[in-house]
């Protein structure tokens, strides 16, 4: 557990799932990225969706909420979708759902949405009863009537799930949603209104890089996703961020990171690289 202000900051490691490589690591050849995640006979690599919770100030708050269980059997097979071991990991945490009071999506990509709902009577229902939901309004737009690009990462069903919800808190742009707590949106290089959020009180600060910076294997500046949708603008804003962040000594989250959750990180011979993993378990 890490502790920043009045937080408490922790790991849910709340379910895997396993993506094409190719679509994970862009341009870079299989040959040089599977040395570093060796994928399965279909090519796909085994990545965790990871939750980060933060609770202080009479809150617990999440960070995204990865897949969930109301997925059809084809694509529970594509994505070999695993155990949602929501309950149990925050239980390891002393709480439970309804103990959750606000959900930050940092974008609304199915992997980062879709688990804060679950069939029930054949409707999909809240998963979190007392939280509040919050997205830049640009990104639910976006996911409303996706490019076509972007139109198997945006599941309808879940976006209109979200949208119907009377707790959503629509935001228009950088914020402090809480004390120490900013939304801070980026130029739309993975998807448009995608935003970090960013833990801070003065001394340690936490950013979670949501799928601008994935992984640490991401930290290379041409090293996006086949997903995103603004490549050379993933690349600048990324060359700055990761300035700030070095110069800053921030903590850098990974959501999808199979080996390193968090970490410092630093130049290394020209390479930005982990200095220091930071275990929030
Ligand atoms: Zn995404």
């Amino acid at each position: 557990m890490l502790t920043i202000g009045d937080y408490s900051l922790r790991t849910l490691d709340a379910q895997y799932f396993s993506l094409d490589g190719g679509s994970v690591f862009g341009v870079v050849p299989r040959v040089l990225w599977e040395k570093v995640i060796k994928p399965d006979s279909l090519n796909r690599v085994r990545l965790p969706m990871r939750l980060l919770l933060a609770s202080g100030a009479g809150r617990n708050i999440l960070v995204d909420a990865a897949m969930g269980t109301a997925w059809s059997e084809k694509m529970k097979r594509i994505y070999d979708l695993g155990e949602w071991r929501l309950d149990e990991e925050l239980q390891r945490a002393g709480l439970g759902r309804r103990d959750i009071t606000d959900v930050i999506f940092t974008h609304l990509h199915f992997d980062h949405v879709a688990g804060a709902f679950e069939e029930r009577d054949g409707l999909l229902q809240n998963v979190f009863p007392h939280a509040r939901f919050h997205v830049q309004r640009e990104n639910l737009d976006t996911a409303l009537s996706p490019n076509l690009k972007e139109k198997h990462s945006y599941t309808a069903a879940f976006v209109e799930a979200l949208a119907s919800c009377a707790t959503l808190n629509l935001l228009d742009g950088a914020c402090e949603l809480f004390p120490g707590i900013e939304l801070l949106p980026l130029g739309g290089g993975h998807t448009a209104g995608h935003q970090l959020v960013r833990i801070t009180d003065g001394e340690t600060t936490l950013v979670h890089g949501g799928d601008f910076v994935p992984s640490s294997a991401h930290l290379g500046l041409n090293r996006g996703l086949a997903f995103d949708i603004l490549p050379l603008e993933v690349i600048r804003e990324k060359t700055l961020f990761l300035e700030e962040l070095m110069a800053g000594k921030w903590i850098l989250y990974f959501a999808h990171d199979p080996f390193v959750e968090a970490a410092f990180v630093d130049r290394e011979e020209g390479r930005i690289v982990v200095r220091e993993p930071v275990t929030m378990r």
